[in-house]
């Protein structure tokens, strides 16, 4: 940093000393505050790109000193490095697939299946994901008659929200075989109406429906997520981790997209998720050996991140691993979602193995826990710069396992959203003093934790992150533990180059300083500015990856002129 700025300075002295030789650029953004989420929070007026990388920082003088082919002038909206949403879960879908998470009405539902019907060839089955009866205005589960009504001839098999039941509509049942005289299938349950008859919802094993339709084909589930990971330009996010990919998907989904991607895509951070639970220590190395590659892998636009296993499960379940009982249910603590000595012997070798270790943990023991296992590999096998993390910190742990963190550098993947969004939940299940730290920041940031935001998609946005991480504001207005609050150009820090170190691209992404690609967004007002209410109004109004426009609100999408 110190030698870059220095270099700078004298470059800047030079030209200002021949004005004839004015430096080159490709483009040149002036004229607002452009926050450079440095360590110092330093904030430039101008900035110079060339070849797709920041090359000088500055005042309005710049403006003279560089003669560029393209000058976009900010008239005071705000720029700074795109968002790095740094554990977020992105998948490519069938086209079969419909998204009902939305959905506040059977009447919608019913919609949303016939103009999926029309989009498919005749008789293809039809699946979806994401109803509630909490959230449908008839206060109702859908049943195989709505279904029915809507897809008479087509098979169709939708799964409630949390992926414990579904609702099949007739066809579907009758290519299972299953008739109002069937008895219910192993570990799985078959809902009636009064008359006896199937009501179409099955609960927890419907392996007997689902295992009927059709798998996708890999080009079509990599053309949707093409277009998933492109829409995040409309968010300001330019690099997004994937948290849980198995070797497969990168394989045959992630690896061959970034390969020929025909649209400009974020970069992205997949983590690799093998299957220890299954598989044993034995296979799950076995899986990532298979690979041929670990964390650091790939190039610029497709790297492998950390290795990842779930240790606990999370407060949508509920099933977080607590020391404390439940508030609703104070003999309830959740539980490991894996054998602990099996996680240590798989991730001893990986480590070893050069592997990065981002783990899932959300209650308080479950972090504890990891912490101490982390702290045990690294003491037998040291090795520098690990960058190993937990993945979320729901509940704040006690105060050694926050001093072995900081000891050993082992980091945090925080989502400061879910004080927002999951509000109700940590309501219900969390007793006073983890309410008020839920997915705490000041405290492990005041211990000397390195710490990267992200969204896991509750929902996607940033802007929630930001709101929240500054508030601590839940959805309802009550604010939780306010001695966790950031202010916002650190929380913006954190969401940029917070996740390019957590990713060990902090020397490429993360920045606005020069040698540092031009993945930049501007907004279309001065975040450091704003009442914190007003955040979540901001909008992007354009994102650049490599120096080139990939969104343009102004012209409602991507320009066509992005090239990698
Ligand atoms: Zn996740």
């Amino acid at each position: 940093m110190k030698v870059a700025s220095i270099f700078s300075l004298v470059a800047a002295l030079l030209i200002a000393g021949c004005s004839q030789h004015r430096q080159n650029a490709d483009l040149v953004i002036h004229g607002g505050p452009i926050f450079s989420a440095q360590a110092n929070n330093k904030i430039y007026q101008a900035m110079a790109i060339k070849d797709g990388k920041i090359v000088s920082v500055g005042d309005e003088q710049l403006v003279r000193q560089v003669k560029a082919r393209q000058t976009i002038d900010l008239k005071g909206r705000f720029a700074m490095p795109g968002f790095n949403d740094a554990h977020s879960h992105i998948r490519g879908r069938a086209k079969r697939y419909i998204d009902l998470s939305e959905v506040t009405s059977i009447a919608e539902l019913q919609a949303r299946v016939s103009n999926k019907i029309a989009e498919l060839p005749a008789g293809e089955w039809i699946t979806g994901y994401g109803w509630s009866e909490d959230r449908l205005a008839e206060k109702r589960k859908p049943t195989r008659i709505d279904l029915d009504s809507a897809a008479p001839d087509n098979p169709v098999f939708l799964d409630r929200e949390g992926g414990h039941s579904g609702v099949a509509n007739t066809k579907a049942l009758t290519l299972a075989g299953l008739t109002s005289s069937s008895q219910d299938p192993e570990g799985g349950q078959l809902e009636r109406m009064a008359d006896g008859s199937l009501s179409g919802i099955i609960r927890e094993n419907r392996t007997i429906v689902s295992s009927l339709v059709p798998d996708a084909e890999p080009a079509e589930i990599r053309a949707d997520l093409a277009k998933r990971l492109n829409a995040l330009f409309s968010l300001g996010i330019t690099s997004v981790t994937d948290a849980s990919t198995s070797v497969d998907d990168y394989r045959s989904i992630w690896r061959p997209l970034y390969a020929n991607a025909a649209q400009p895509l974020p970069r992205a951070t997949v983590q690799i998720n093998p299957d220890l639970v299954h598989r044993g220590p034995q296979g799950a190395i076995a899986e990532l050996a298979a690979l041929g590659a670990v964390t650091g892998g790939g190039n610029e636009f497709l790297r492998i991140g950390a290795v990842k296993v779930f240790v606990d499960g999370g407060f949508t379940g509920p099933a977080a691993w607590t020391t404390k009982g439940y508030r609703n249910d104070s003999d309830y603590h959740g539980a490991a979602a894996v054998d602990l000595q099996a996680l240590e012997i798989f991730s001893a070798r990986a480590h070893i193995a050069g592997w990065q270790l981002g783990y899932h943990a959300i209650g308080d023991l479950a972090i504890k826990r990891t912490v101490e296992m982390f702290d045990r590999i690294l003491t037998a096998n040291p090795r520098d710069n690990h960058r190993h993390h937990v993945n979320h910190f729901s509940v704040l742990p006690d105060d050694p396992s926050l001093k072995t963190m900081a000891r050993q550098q082992i980091g945090i993947i925080q989502q400061p959203n879910f004080t927002f969004s999951l509000e109700g939940r940590y309501r219900t299940y969390l007793p006073d003093d983890a309410l008020a730290h839920n997915n705490a920041v000041a405290t492990p940031l005041r211990n000397g934790i390195k710490m990267a935001f992200s969204s896991d998609i509750i929902p996607i946005d940033p802007r929630v992150g930001v709101y929240a991480a500054v508030t601590r504001a839940g959805i309802s207005g009550a604010i939780y533990g306010p001695d966790e609050a950031i202010d916002v150009a650190l929380a913006l820090r954190l969401y940029t180059a917070g996740g390019a170190w957590m990713n060990f691209r902090e020397k490429e992404v993360g920045e606005i300083s020069p040698g540092m690609a031009a993945d930049i967004i501007i907004i279309d007002r001065n975040l450091l500015a704003l009442a914190p209410k007003d955040i979540l109004d901001a909008k992007v109004d354009m994102t650049f990856i490599g120096g080139k426009i990939v969104f343009d609100r102004a012209k409602q999408g991507p320009s066509g002129s992005y090239r990698r």
